[in-house]
């Protein structure tokens, strides 16, 4: 898979074009909250053929520029299903994080993922699964070599669990799910570097109650 990463936005967040190597077939990993994604993939030659959109949850910087997205890529959008409820709070979340310039109306949903569940990509086959804990049902989507976390899992950090609908407890029941999963995965996250499964296994202070269980 080939992986282009954009970090868009006022709040930097990491979206991804990723493209099936042997069919070209091409996916958009999150939205940022305005049009400058859109603007960067019509500045692309050739501009790429989309054939998706996938969404990691529902929060502003991820999910809040998929009309705009839409508007130039009509494509299928994929969003996990427990998310509905913190999708649908998109025009009021500019408040929470003191942007209420930044609330937006949701995009259209084609396709709600749950655990387990494996998506298409020309010749690549993506598998889904649950991460919920920094929101009600934030995912990830992952083939044999990269995997996208969304909020669940940073460099030397995780997700807060802060925010309306978070919730500690089951999202240490996510990292725990997360982490076994192969630890060459490189992981994609919504914010900051790329690392592997197995360096944040090895080295992320939050992760330290899994080293000690
Ligand atoms: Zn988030």
């Amino acid at each position: 898979m080939h992986i282009t990463c954009f970090t868009v936005g006022a709040f930097q967040v990491n979206t991804y074009l990723i493209q099936d190597e042997a069919t070209g077939a091409s996916a958009i990993v999150d939205t940022g909250e305005t049009d400058e994604l859109v603007k960067k993939l019509l500045a692309i030659r050739p501009v790429p053929e989309i054939q998706m959109i996938l969404l990691t949850h529902g929060h502003l910087d991820h999910a809040g520029g998929l009309i705009a997205l839409q508007s130039k890529f009509n494509v299928p959008t994929y969003l996990p299903r427990k998310e509905i409820p913190l999708f649908e709070t998109l025009p009021v979340q500019g408040d929470w994080f003191g942007q209420p310039a930044f609330n937006r109306q949701c995009g259209r949903i084609d396709h709600l993922v749950d655990d387990g569940d494996e998506i298409q990509l020309g010749k690549t086959t993506l598998k889904f699964i649950s991460t919920p804990g920094h929101t009600p049902g934030q995912g990830c989507y992952y083939d044999e070599q990269d995997i996208f976390v969304g909020d669940t899992l940073f460099s030397g950090s995780v997700g807060r669990t802060d925010l309306p609908m978070g919730n500690p407890a089951i999202m240490q029941q996510s990292l725990q799910r997360l982490v076994q999963l192969p630890g060459h995965l490189r992981v994609h996250s919504g914010h900051g570097p790329v690392t592997t499964i197995e360096h944040e296994k090895q080295h992320n202070p939050y992760l330290k109650f899994l080293r000690q269980a």
